[in-house]
């Protein structure tokens, strides 16, 4: 069992305990999730692909105009630290979330008064032990999406490729599909009205042993969606980034999402159309799932499943 009050965070250059960390109400993240963050996990206990998420990180940063004030190099060894620091409050069979936030901080020297020592942006490096015991029945059953009438955000008004703190639209979408169904995960559309992407996580479909996903420019370019698609190159799967229509995605014999928590987690229907005969892992994802595992020299499938089966809401 993880020990909550027991974390170290990250804030502006001191390692503190999360109970200890303050931010002005007044920084530009709170009042108008004016951020940007990461999130990478560990497998027993190792990070991974920290580079290529903090990689992603500065383009985040870039695109919304943030200079951290910490070389890339510097947030490696930060996020190193926060974990090694954190890893005692967690058991041998748990993992981590570890987050990198920078915020603008706060910007109008008016509203500084009160905040002297708070100049340029915030930054947070952040640890939390992953959700495992709840999702053993999402590994066992298969998620059940639900298409949201909410629209991801059109990469022409803010690009979905950046990993803001905006999360509202997907949060909007996520609040109108569990109002009908707690269990179920929201999928959203682009703004033509193909397939996009979930609240935090990238979606694949497989037809006729072929997989397909949403092209980068409307969705987040996630790290697993990349891990995903090499192995398919690995595993001679063919794999298209398309315009993925709804016709298309209710006659797909397979579905799963990718994400960081999750690496690949099975799908068994889309608005109430099951996949096949709606047992999963279907074929082509069982050999990726069993692919990530070998990869990644951890199995994260048996680290979820080994929980016993809970009715929660979704995490
Ligand atoms: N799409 C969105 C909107 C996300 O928030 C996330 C995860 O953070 C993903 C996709 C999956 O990205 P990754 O595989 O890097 O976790």
């Amino acid at each position: 069992m993880s020990i909550p009050n027991q974390r170290i965070v990250y804030l502006n250059g001191d390692y503190i305990p999360e109970n200890e960390a303050k931010l002005p109400f007044r920084d530009r993240g709170v009042k108008y999730g004016d951020a940007v963050f990461d999130t990478t996990r560990t497998f027993g206990h190792e990070i991974f692909k920290l580079r290529e998420h903090l990689e992603r990180l500065y383009r985040s940063l870039k695109y919304i105009g943030i200079d951290p004030g910490l070389s890339l190099d510097e947030m490696a060894s930060v996020s190193e630290e926060v974990v090694r620091c954190n890893l005692p409050t967690i058991a041998a069979d748990e993992d981590l979330w570890v987050s990198q936030r920078i915020t603008r901080g706060i910007v109008d020297p008016n509203e500084r008064s009160a905040w002297p020592e708070y100049v340029g942006p915030t930054v947070i490096v952040e640890c939390l032990p992953l959700p495992l015991s709840t999702r053993a029945k999402v590994y066992r059953d298969g998620i059940d999406m639900i298409v949201s009438s909410v629209r991801r955000t059109a990469p022409d008004m803010l690009s979905p490729r950046a990993k803001t703190h905006n999360y509202l639209n997907l949060i909007m979408a996520d609040e109108e599909v569990s109002a009908q169904n707690p269990e179920a995960y929201a999928l959203m559309l682009d703004h033509n009205g193909n397939v996009a992407e979930g609240r935090g996580s990238n979606v694949f479909f497989v037809s006729q042993e072929r997989l397909y996903t949403p092209q980068e420019r409307y969705v987040l370019p996630g790290i697993s969606r990349q891990t995903v698609m090499d192995l398919a190159e690995k595993l001679g799967v063919p794999c298209a980034e398309k315009d993925y229509d709804l016709f298309d995605a209710y006659n797909a014999d397979e579905a799963f999402i990718a994400s960081t928590s999750f690496c690949i987690c099975p799908c068994r229907s889309i608005s109430g159309r099951l996949f096949g005969d709606g047992s999963v892992p279907g074929p082509v994802t069982r050999r990726l799932m069993d692919a990530y595992v070998d990869y990644v020299g951890f199995d994260w499938i048996s680290q979820y499943t080994r929980y016993p089966v809970q009715d929660t809401p979704r995490l």
